[in-house]
């Protein structure tokens, strides 16, 4: 087999193999397939497609390019999330603590930013020391002694798709139904938690724009996980707004932070949304009868103190450096901060997630090559969502930069991704639906 018959195969429409499949992404773990092949190939997947045996077979290669983690001798039951990538998504560094906390072991391997998105593990990587390249067996003995664990892909876990990653974030090739369930199934599936929450999101700041795009990627995941023997539920949420306010690394860590602590002034969507899916995970693993159970179990432990420390617990455990958190004005700041005053008095439309997500990337928060080093101290702050009345004048978004001209740039362009009307907007939806396979 060579991998440039593959790459053709692929890229004039056929349909590949279980075998072909495997000997790729072997080839490409083992650095036998080069990055340029790999790119050429995820271009042709990207347009042609693949059928869902071809995904089912991707998915298993890629999670057996590594170890899969057999927990059942390590923890009683443990459970994963996943979302498939937004903008001002920190859900995760909410939800794992508070599903913790309640006494349910989450472990948990994210990924970097991808394309416009924010990745969990730049946010976790602003706070100075924190590790996310745990070995296997530091996986596993974290997960028994703190029921906690949150990094990235390792040389042991699910490597195919930490190489793939992060050439699909620079090569234009993210958004293709099957190389996301593929990504996202693998790492899953390596990890080895029994039961997945997945947070698909919809709409222009997420990678499937249509619901029913987001719907067919929904199913195909629950029934990916399904094969593999693990439960699993997925939620279809908004991303057509910013999640919560900030957008950017440092920025979007800070807000998780005060949200864990119960501040004031916290996002009340994302504080729901992270009730929610919070409430799912303890429903899919059995600790609660249903999922409005969940979120008042998961609401008590948010507000009692107990998620809090759980995060501090896992900032610890992977050597970040606990003062940072605990006063999260020494994180990475930016050296510009420029309030912008609403141009107009209205009711706010829209705010085009992707327009921000992509503000951001160029501000410095994402990369433009693979392995680029990023900025965490940048981003943007909204100050209102979608139905908000504002006067003009008034603050409507706060940008944070290093660079003027940037900053310059990014204020025109998040300017431009408000819309407005005159009269009363209703409030966009947190959720679409769920679907449980
Ligand atoms: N999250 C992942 O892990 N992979 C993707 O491709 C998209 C979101």
């Amino acid at each position: 087999m060579r991998a440039v018959d593959i790459i053709i195969k692929k890229r004039d429409g056929g349909e590949l193999t279980k075998e072909e499949i495997e000997y790729f992404i072997k080839g490409y773990t083992q650095g036998e397939v080069q990055d340029y092949q790999a790119s050429a190939w995820a271009m042709a997947v990207l347009l042609k497609g693949m059928t869902p045996r071809e995904t089912v077979d991707l998915t298993m290669a890629m999670a057996y390019s590594g170890e899969i983690l057999d927990l059942s001798g390590v923890v009683a039951f443990s459970v994963d999330k996943h979302s498939t990538g937004g903008v001002g998504d920190k859900t995760t560094l909410v939800v794992e603590p508070i599903v913790a906390a309640c006494g349910l072991p989450v472990g948990k391997m994210s990924g970097h930013g991808l394309g416009f998105s924010g990745g969990t593990l730049d946010k976790m990587e602003s706070i100075p020391g924190y590790r996310t390249n745990l070995t296997t067996s530091e996986f596993i003995k974290q997960l028994k002694e703190i029921g906690l664990v949150l990094t990235g892909q390792t040389v042991d876990l699910a490597p195919a798709d930490g190489k793939l990653y992060a050439l699909r974030d620079v090569t234009g090739t993210v958004q293709s139904i099957p190389l996301i369930a593929s990504s996202v199934m693998s790492k899953k599936i390596a990890a080895g938690a029994q039961a997945i929450v997945l947070d698909v999101k919809v709409g222009v700041g997420a990678f499937m724009e249509k619901p029913e795009e987001a719907r067919s990627l929904a199913e195909l995941m629950v029934d990916i996980a399904h094969l593999a023997g693990r439960k699993a539920v997925a939620l279809l949420s908004d991303m057509n707004q910013p999640l919560g306010y900030a957008v950017g690394n440092a920025l979007e860590l800070k807000e998780a932070i005060y949200t864990l602590r119960c501040e004031s002034n916290v996002p009340a969507d994302f504080r729901e949304h992270c009730l929610v899916v919070a409430g799912h995970m303890l429903a899919l693993a059995g600790r609660v009868k249903d999922e409005e159970s969940g979120h008042a179990v998961a609401m008590a432990v948010l507000e009692n103190g107990r998620a809090w420390d759980r995060f501090r617990s896992l900032v610890i455990a992977q050597g970040g450096d606990v003062k940072c958190i605990e006063k999260p004005e020494l994180l990475p700041q930016a050296g510009i901060i420029e309030t912008v005053p609403a141009p107009v008095s209205g009711y706010i439309k829209g705010v085009d997630a992707r327009i921000v997500g992509e503000t951001v990337v160029s501000l410095g928060g994402g990369r433009a090559r693979k392995g680029d080093p990023i900025d965490y101290a940048v981003g943007v702050v909204v100050h209102h969502k979608v139905g908000d009345k504002v006067e003009a004048g008034h603050p409507l978004f706060t940008i944070h930069s290093n660079d003027k001209d940037r900053l310059a740039e990014a204020r025109l362009a998040i300017l431009e991704a408000y819309r407005w009307s005159a009269k009363p907007v209703a409030r966009l939806p947190l959720f679409y639906g769920v679907i449980k396979g």
